[in-house]
């Protein structure tokens, strides 16, 4: 409407209004994000519209200025440094010369593109305690266009469309129960003028659904839930009632799970979005479908009607999920040819380790082979379309290390596809884990509720073991050729959890990492030609653009994340700073990042005089309600404080800390209502016991000073 405005004349106002009101291009308005501008964002290689560029999610872009014969003299054009740290996820969108893109705590920023000057900030002003309702860290992975709007998904559960030219609210909606541990991390996606956005919280108590909004007014256009709600009460739609027969017990209870937190991907030729679902609430099936049952949607790739969200199909990737195996992860489409025949596909590759190739168009699964060590199941079953578990994979008869295990196989780090190679690009990792059962469960309102032992996946102590289980953690870029189901190439990375890809016509493929290199490689090969230094991790996925005739390749690079808040020493071995800020590349760049400052001498601890029993305790409390947020043992990666390194104020306001919220404002919530003092003091004797213990450091990756 603005650009309307601007324009002088009550005639060409009036003409131009009722023109506005159709969603058409409108000359001279180029702001404006039409419905048809989002349907043919591949007819505008210049800019980057949807949040996987086109509809189809490849994350491929045309542009050829940059390409493999020139990518060696890539520079950096400029760097916006945010005063924030934590994770950063979010894939910038590029509309006419505007970047829009999100940070810490749902955080929206407008960017010059060209000059990467800031236009506008917006703050949604999260509150500080609703940070221990995400499981992941206080992350975003980006927003949405539409006509002169921006839209944003909240931590707090919120969805807000802004102006795009001021950053000004336009209108807001509480799209989550809020006195529920509901979050949302992921991008909107607009369809049609509705705008879609799912949410997250299966850790805790939520029960998942997305919901379409009319983008112009914020109006509650369908909802369709992943799983059956209390089957007492109505069904609200036929399908929840079949799906209630494959849960048993009372799992509503504790919400059931199923949350739709990343992707959601539309298909304009077939009118439909698949929807990528996540884990059970809590993950552990014998504790939330005692009975067994496969759990319907969890874990699957649902198809609803885009107008009407009514249910199409599903497939099922991982049947009564007892692991935290979602299938939330990337959702691409393609046109495959396959044994001779053109097919309509859907690929994805979900923590669970096996790259699925499935028909879009009725949900049959064409073919499904491990991109990854896989030891949890040996095969898909093509009959069936189910996995075939191999012996206490469930962790029935005690415990078992799993491959991969919660942090997955491949997580939301997008993908990319070169349709001219005919590869996908898969941040891919092995990052197994041991499970075992919790020996009695009770629900928590404060912690995770996994079922789970919580200290059975924490780094042993014995730096012998680590050293072995060191040799099994990997990170690496996997050129996956979907047709074949086979590895192409691959790019062993000094660790695991690494960032995003794209591809371009240029035979290039970006990818961060989270040792804190953006590197390119050929597309076809796998050759590393070009890597810069962006002295933090580059975990999320880049883009790239065309602004007055030069391209650009940009992406936004901060440490944080679940890996880099959770993992300790596993997360250290990165050995880069929590900074957070914006990276734009060019042929011809001329900027240069600040020399970093070195790290202050970190504070000595206090005696170590608590008993052994003392410190069991502590350990144990420390990963109930620490370690999530400090990290594993007590070992953080320094996004958030590590309590081994605390000044003497903050050892002397322990308790008031922890029990009392003194650090309220600082994210840190008070758990007077979960914790005894003996619970704190135990935890106190822990990390300082933690703090005299030699820290194991192997040299996996030398520590950037
Ligand atoms: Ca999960």
């Amino acid at each position: 409407m603005r650009t309307c405005i601007f324009l002088s004349g009550f005639f060409t106002l009036c003409l131009l209004l009722s023109a506005c009101e159709r969603n058409e291009p409108q000359p001279g308005s180029a702001a404006i994000v039409t419905d048809a501008r989002l349907v043919n964002a591949d007819a505008e290689p210049h800019n980057w519209l949807n949040h996987g560029r086109t509809y189809n999610e490849q994350r491929f872009s045309p542009l050829t200025q940059i390409n493999d014969g020139n990518v060696a003299q890539l520079k950096l054009a400029w760097h916006l440094d945010l005063p924030t740290k934590r994770g950063l996820e979010a894939t910038p969108l590029m509309a006419d010369g505007r970047m829009y893109t999100t940070g810490t705590w749902s955080r929206v920023y407008a960017v010059d593109a060209a000059s990467g000057e800031m236009l506008w900030e917006y703050d949604p002003q999260v509150p500080p305690q609703k940070g221990i309702d995400a499981c992941c860290d206080v992350v975003n992975r980006g927003v949405a266009l539409w006509r002169d709007r921006v839209y944003v998904g909240t931590l707090d559960g919120r969805l807000i469309a802004l102006n795009a030219m001021s950053g000004t609210e336009v209108w807001s909606v509480q799209t989550t129960p809020s006195a529920r541990r509901y979050t949302i991390t992921g991008a909107p996606r607009v369809v049609n003028g509705k705008v879609l956005i799912g949410n997250g919280g299966a850790e805790f108590d939520a029960r998942g659904y997305v919901t379409a909004y009319d983008a112009a007014t914020g109006e509650q256009l369908w909802r369709f839930y992943t799983v059956p709600g209390d089957p007492s009460l109505p069904f609200e739609n036929p399908i929840l009632e079949q799906a209630a027969t494959t849960w048993t017990g009372e799992w509503w209870q504790y919400g059931g799970g199923g949350t739709v937190w990343d992707a959601i991907t539309y298909d304009p030729e077939l009118n439909l979005v698949y929807l990528g679902v996540g884990n059970g609430t809590p993950w552990n099936r014998r504790v939330r479908s005692p009975g067994g049952g496969d759990n319907l949607f969890l874990a699957s790739i649902v198809a609803v009607n885009a107008d009407t969200g009514a249910y199409v199909w599903h497939y099922q990737t991982a049947p009564g999920d007892t692991w935290d195996f979602t299938a939330t992860q990337h959702i691409m489409l393609a046109d495959l040819e396959l044994n001779g025949e053109a097919r309509k596909v859907l690929m994805q590759a979900p923590k669970n380790g096996f790259f699925y190739v499935i028909d879009r168009t009725d949900g049959e699964l064409l073919s499904a082979e491990p991109f990854v060590e896989v030891n949890w199941a040996t095969h898909i079953d093509m009959r069936t379309g189910r996995p075939v578990e191999t012996p206490n994979a469930r962790y029935q008869d005690g415990e078992f290390a799993s491959s991969p295990a919660a942090p997955g196989g491949h997580n939301w780090h997008p993908m990319a596809y070169h349709p001219g190679a005919g590869l996908v690009y898969i941040p891919a990792q092995d990052l197994p884990w041991v499970y075992k059962e919790v020996e009695q469960f009770e629900f928590s309102k404060v912690t995770t509720n996994t079922g789970l032992d919580p200290i059975i996946a924490s780094m042993p102590e014995d730096p012998a073991i680590q050293e072995e289980i060191s040799k099994l953690l990997k990170g690496y870029l996997l050129a996956w050729d979907p047709r074949e189901q086979k590895a192409r190439w691959t790019v062993e990375l000094p660790i695991a959890w690494n960032g995003g890809a794209l591809a371009t016509a240029g035979n290039l493929v970006f990818q961060g990492t989270s040792h804190g290199e953006f590197i390119a490689y050929t597309a076809d090969t796998g050759a590393r030609l070009w890597a810069h230094d962006a002295q933090t991790a580059v975990l999320a996925g880049p883009v790239t653009y065309q602004v007055d005739g030069k391209q650009y390749v940009a992406v936004m690079a901060g440490y944080g994340t679940a890996f880099g808040i959770e993992s300790g020493i596993v997360a250290k071995w990165a050995g880069v700073r929590a900074l957070n800020r914006i990276v734009a590349y060019t042929l011809d760049g001329t900027a240069e990042l600040p020399p970093l400052a070195p790290l202050p001498e970190p504070p000595l601890p206090p005696a170590h005089r608590a008993d052994a029993q003392t410190v069991a305790l502590g350990k144990l409390r420390y990963h109930q309600y620490c370690s999530r947020c400090h990290g594993d043992a007590s070992i953080s990666a320094g996004v958030l404080p590590d309590l081994r390194h605390l000044d003497a104020d903050t050892h002397a306001l322990w308790d008031a800390i922890v029990r009392g919220g003194a650090r309220f404002d600082q994210g840190m919530p008070g758990f007077a209502a979960h914790l005894e003092q003996t619970d704190t003091d135990a935890i106190h004797a822990y990390v300082i016991k933690r703090a005299h213990d030699p820290e194991y450091m192997p040299a996996k990756q030398e520590p950037r000073k």
